[in-house]
């Protein structure tokens, strides 16, 4: 169990900004951005590389509903990343998107 399925499961607090049955955005208690926000599945999955076909319904769901959390922060500008591995910096292993705005990114990122 990660701290993810704490925090969906109201063990953990956090400052909740979406949530519906499929899914729950929350602040980012690190912000790397005046907005930072996570996006993730109630339904645990470690990565992208642990996720099944009938996961894609949920997966296209969080797509769906990204722009609209992204615009209900004030951003029409933003940007959606996931960490996928160690290697490139995951440290939750319960897949998130990562919303990111209100300043500036650099192309391509570091
Ligand atoms: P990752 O590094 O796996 O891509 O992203 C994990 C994110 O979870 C990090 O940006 C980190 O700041 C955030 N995080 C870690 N612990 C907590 C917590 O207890 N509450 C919240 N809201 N975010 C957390």
């Amino acid at each position: 169990m990660t701290l993810f399925s704490k925090i969906i499961a109201k063990e953990i607090p956090a400052d909740i900004v979406y949530e519906d049955d499929d899914m729950m955005a929350f602040r980012d208690i690190n912000p790397v951005a005046p907005v930072h926000l996570l996006l993730i599945p109630k339904e645990p999955m470690v990565n992208l590389l642990h996720v099944e076909e009938c996961d894609g319904i949920v997966l296209g769901k969080m797509m769906t509903k990204a722009g609209a959390i992204a615009k209900a922060e004030g951003l029409d500008d933003f940007r959606i990343v996931v960490n996928n591995g160690a290697g490139v910096g995951q440290t939750v292993f319960h897949l998130h998107l990562h919303i990111l705005g209100g300043r500036d990114f650099s192309w391509p990122p570091g």
